[in-house]
C-alpha cells in the first residue's frame, strides 16, 4: 500500500488536461533520459533537457545527430521539437520546470555499491536552482534502497518521487509508451497527484511507498538476470548431452507458471543494468545483514559463462595463438550501440591474451579500446568466427564465402541453422544445440 496514494478526485479522465501544462525538466539525457524526455514531449508535455556532457548537448541543440542509437528515437525527437528543448544551462532546465526527472547514471563502485556521484551532482543542481521551490523531483535513475532519506537534505520542501525505469535498450520507445507496469513510489500527496497527471493514459500504474519501489527495481533485474544465467547453465548441459536448448526453453517456457521470457541462452548477460544492479542488490543485502546466495551465484555463474564458448572452442583447437578470429558483434545486445559490460569485450580480451589476431565487426557499436572492421574484412580467411550479438544482418550472412575452409562458427546467439552452416563445410558450435 502506498504511503501516499493519489487523491481519487484527480484520477478522473480530465485530470491530465490541467497537468499537461506542467513543464518538465530532464537532467541527464542518456538512454533513459533522452527516451523519457522525447516520449513525454510526444505525450504533449513541454520538456527541457540538460546534460553535463557538452558534446551530447551540442549535438542535440544543433540537431546535428542523435547521441545514442535507439530505434524510432530520432524521428520522434524531430517530430516533437516544438515541445522538446535542450539547454546547456542547468538553471533554464531546473528553474523553469515544475517537475524534474533525474536520469543520470548510477554505475557500480569497486565494492559493488552504487556510485552515487552523478545523482549527488544532479541533486546539487536541484539544491542550487530549486531548493524549497515546491517542485516535484522524480528520480528515474536506479538508486539503492534508502536513497530518499539520503537525499532529503537536497530535496528541501520539493516533493520526491521514485519512478524506476524498466525499458529495454533497442525497444526503449515502445517500452516507455507501452510498459507492462509503471511503478511510482511517493513521499507525499503532491508528488502522487502530479504523477497521476503524467501517467493518466497509462494502464497498470502502481502507487507504492518509495522503499518498495526501490526494491521492485532491483528485484526485477535480479530475477531477469537469474533466468538468463539459469538457462545458460542449462545450455551447457544441452551441449554436453546432445539436447537442443531451444526446444528445452520452449518446453519450459510453455508452462504458464514460468512463461517464455528471458529463457534464451547467450554469451552471458551484460549491458548497463543487470551486472551493476545484481552487484548492488548483493551489497544492499550484505549491509542489511542478509545472506544472498542466490543472486551471488547468479553473478558468479554469469562471469564464468562468459568464458564458456571461448574454452569450448579452445579445447577443439588447442590454442588461439596466431589464429585469425572474427568477432561479430560488440554491443551487449542487438539494436543498441551500448557496449557497457558486453560479453564481447570480455571475449576480445581473452582472445588477445591467448595470442589470437582479433577482427571485430559491429554494424553500429564502437569502443575506444577496440578496432572495428568491415564485416568482409573481419571474416576474410578467419579460422574462427564468434557470433556475439544477435544483429539481424548476421542471420543469413554467407560466412563460408569469406572464412577459411573448415573454420569454426561459435554461435553464442544460436542465430544460424547448424545444417546450413555444416553443408558449406564449416564446423558449427551452438550455445546448447
Ligand atoms: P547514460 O550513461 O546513458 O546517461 C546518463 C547521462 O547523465 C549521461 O549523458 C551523463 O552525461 C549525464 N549526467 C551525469 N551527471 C549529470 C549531471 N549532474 N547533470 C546532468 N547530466 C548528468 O545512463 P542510462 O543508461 O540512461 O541510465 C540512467 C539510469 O537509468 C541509471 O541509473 C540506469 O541504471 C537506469 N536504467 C537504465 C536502463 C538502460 O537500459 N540503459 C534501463 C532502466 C534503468
Amino acid at each position: 500500500m502506498a504511503e501516499f496514494s493519489p487523491r481519487t478526485s484527480i484520477t478522473g479522465s480530465n485530470a491530465g488536461s490541467m497537468e499537461i501544462n506542467l513543464r518538465i525538466g530532464v537532467i541527464g539525457v542518456g538512454y533513459v533520459g533522452l527516451v523519457t524526455a522525447t516520449c513525454l514531449a510526444e505525450l504533449g508535455f513541454i520538456v527541457t533537457c540538460y546534460d553535463t556532457n557538452q558534446e551530447k548537448m551540442r549535438d542535440l541543440i544543433t540537431g546535428e545527430r542523435c547521441p545514442i542509437f535507439e530505434p524510432r528515437l530520432q524521428e520522434l525527437i524531430q517530430k516533437n521539437l516544438e515541445n522538446l528543448h535542450f539547454t546547456d544551462e542547468p538553471a533554464k532546465c531546473i528553474g523553469w520546470s515544475d517537475i524534474i526527472f533525474i536520469c543520470v547514471g548510477t554505475p557500480s563502485s569497486e565494492n559493488g555499491s552504487v556510485n552515487m556521484a552523478y545523482v549527488i551532482s544532479a541533486c546539487d543542481l536541484v539544491n542550487k536552482y530549486a531548493k524549497n521551490a515546491g517542485k516535484v523531483i522524480v528520480m528515474k535513475s536506479t538508486v539503492p534502497v534508502g536513497t530518499y532519506k539520503y537525499l532529503k537534505e537536497y530535496i528541501g520542501n520539493n516533493s520526491y518521487v521514485y519512478n524506476p525505469e524498466f525499458l529495454r535498450e533497442g525497444l526503449a520507445v515502445h517500452d516507455f509508451m507501452h510498459p507492462d507496469r509503471v511503478v511510482v513510489g511517493c513521499t507525499d500527496e503532491k508528488g502522487a497527484n502530479t504523477m497521476v497527471g503524467i501517467y493518466k493514459n497509462f494502464k497498470n500504474v502502481m502507487y507504492v511507498d518509495v522503499a518498495s519501489a526501490e526494491v521492485i527495481k532491483y528485484a526485477s533485474n535480479a530475477m531477469l538476470a537469474t533466468r538468463i544465467a539459469f538457462m545458460n547453465e542449462i545450455a551447457q548441459l544441452c551441449n554436453n548431452i546432445g539436447a537442443n536448448v531451444l526446444e528445452v526453453s520452449r518446453g519450459v517456457g510453455s508452462d504458464n507458471r514460468i512463461g517464455p521470457s528471458f529463457l534464451i541462452p547467450g554469451p552471458g548477460y551484460g549491458g548497463s543494468c543487470f551486472p551493476k544492479d545484481t552487484r548492488a542488490l548483493c551489497y544492499t543485502m550484505k549491509k542489511a545483514g542478509i545472506e544472498s546466495p542466490i543472486i551471488e551465484s547468479v553473478i558468479r555463474s554469469n562471469e564464468s559463462h562468459k568464458s564458456y564458448m571461448f574454452n569450448f572452442v579452445r579445447d577443439a583447437i588447442t590454442t588461439f595463438k596466431d589464429k585469425k578470429v572474427a568477432v561479430l558483434g560488440l554491443a551487449f545486445k542487438a539494436d543498441t550501440d551500448d557496449t557497457r559490460d558486453s560479453a564481447s569485450l570480455h571475449l576480445i580480451d581473452k582472445l588477445a591474451l591467448d595470442g589470437a589476431k582479433v577482427f571485430v565487426h559491429d554494424p553500429l557499436a564502437s569502443h575506444p579500446m577496440v578496432n572495428t572492421y568491415a564485416i568482409e574484412e573481419a571474416l576474410e580467411n578467419a579460422d574462427v568466427v564468434f557470433v556475439m550479438t544477435e544483429w539481424e544482418m548476421y542471420k543469413e550472412y554467407p560466412l563460408h564465402k569469406h572464412v577459411k575452409q573448415g573454420a569454426i562458427v561459435a554461435d553464442c546467439r544460436n542465430l544460424f541453422n547448424r545444417k546450413k552452416i555444416e553443408s558449406t563445410g564449416l564446423k558449427y558450435f551452438g550455445m546448447g544445440r
